[in-house]
Protein backbone atom coordinates (compact mmCIF):
# COMPACT_ATOMS: atom_id res chain seq x y z
CA UNK A 1 0.00 0.00 0.00
CA UNK A 2 1.47 3.27 -1.20
CA UNK A 3 0.44 6.00 1.12
CA UNK A 4 -0.23 9.48 -0.08
CA UNK A 5 0.57 8.43 -3.76
CA UNK A 6 -3.15 9.19 -4.91
CA UNK A 7 -3.55 12.63 -3.19
CA UNK A 8 -4.27 15.94 -4.90
CA UNK A 9 -2.80 18.24 -2.96
CA UNK A 10 -3.31 21.00 -4.24
CA UNK A 11 -7.23 20.39 -4.19
CA UNK A 12 -6.61 19.71 -0.11
CA UNK A 13 -4.96 23.37 0.07
CA UNK A 14 -7.13 25.71 1.06
CA UNK A 15 -6.46 29.58 0.21
CA UNK A 16 -4.09 31.92 1.26
CA UNK A 17 -5.25 33.83 3.93
CA UNK A 18 -4.21 37.85 2.83
CA UNK A 19 -1.17 39.65 4.31
CA UNK A 20 -0.36 36.89 6.23
CA UNK A 21 2.84 34.56 5.59
CA UNK A 22 1.27 31.15 5.33
CA UNK A 23 3.09 28.24 4.28
CA UNK A 24 1.21 24.32 2.93
CA UNK A 25 2.50 21.36 5.01
CA UNK A 26 1.58 17.98 5.16
CA UNK A 27 0.56 17.11 8.90
CA UNK A 28 -0.60 14.36 10.62
CA UNK A 29 -3.26 14.73 13.44
CA UNK A 30 -2.61 13.85 16.90
CA UNK A 31 -5.88 12.86 17.74
CA UNK A 32 -6.98 10.03 14.50
CA UNK A 33 -3.81 10.20 12.64
CA UNK A 34 -4.74 11.51 9.60
CA UNK A 35 -2.36 13.33 7.35
CA UNK A 36 -3.91 16.53 5.23
CA UNK A 37 -2.48 19.34 3.58
CA UNK A 38 -2.33 22.51 6.08
CA UNK A 39 -1.36 25.93 5.80
CA UNK A 40 0.23 27.20 8.78
CA UNK A 41 1.59 30.85 9.55
CA UNK A 42 5.46 31.01 9.94
CA UNK A 43 4.77 32.14 13.54
CA UNK A 44 2.49 29.06 14.50
CA UNK A 45 5.06 26.54 14.17
CA UNK A 46 7.46 28.94 15.83
CA UNK A 47 9.60 30.14 13.11
CA UNK A 48 10.27 34.18 12.49
CA UNK A 49 8.36 35.36 9.73
CA UNK A 50 11.10 36.51 7.23
CA UNK A 51 12.17 32.89 7.05
CA UNK A 52 12.88 31.04 3.77
CA UNK A 53 9.90 28.97 3.77
CA UNK A 54 11.61 27.13 1.05
CA UNK A 55 14.36 26.37 3.31
CA UNK A 56 12.40 24.41 6.17
CA UNK A 57 12.59 21.09 7.22
CA UNK A 58 9.11 19.73 9.00
CA UNK A 59 11.61 18.79 12.01
CA UNK A 60 11.76 22.66 12.52
CA UNK A 61 8.19 22.96 12.80
CA UNK A 62 6.42 22.69 15.89
CA UNK A 63 2.85 21.62 16.23
CA UNK A 64 -0.33 23.53 16.14
CA UNK A 65 -3.20 23.20 16.81
CA UNK A 66 -6.25 22.86 14.28
CA UNK A 67 -10.15 21.79 13.57
CA UNK A 68 -10.29 18.35 13.03
CA UNK A 69 -13.48 17.55 11.58
CA UNK A 70 -13.25 13.36 12.49
CA UNK A 71 -11.61 14.39 15.82
CA UNK A 72 -14.95 17.43 16.00
CA UNK A 73 -12.83 20.05 16.99
CA UNK A 74 -9.57 21.41 17.16
CA UNK A 75 -6.78 19.49 17.77
CA UNK A 76 -2.71 19.26 17.54
CA UNK A 77 -1.59 18.79 14.23
CA UNK A 78 2.38 17.87 13.71
CA UNK A 79 4.12 18.64 10.73
CA UNK A 80 5.66 16.14 8.69
CA UNK A 81 6.62 17.54 5.30
CA UNK A 82 7.00 20.92 3.99
CA UNK A 83 5.59 20.81 0.65
CA UNK A 84 7.89 23.14 -0.68
CA UNK A 85 6.55 22.14 -4.28
CA UNK A 86 3.23 23.98 -3.51
CA UNK A 87 4.75 27.24 -2.30
CA UNK A 88 5.66 28.57 -5.83
CA UNK A 89 2.44 28.39 -7.75
CA UNK A 90 0.28 29.33 -5.39
CA UNK A 91 -2.93 30.40 -6.45
CA UNK A 92 -2.08 29.65 -10.19
CA UNK A 93 -4.35 26.48 -10.31
CA UNK A 94 -5.42 26.48 -13.50
ZN1 LIG B 1 -8.24 14.12 13.91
Amino acid sequence: MSVGADRDRESELSRPTAGQVEIPVDAICVGCGRIRVKRVRLENVDQKPTVDPAALEATDLTPFKRVCHPCEGATWWKPVAVLSGLLDNEGESA
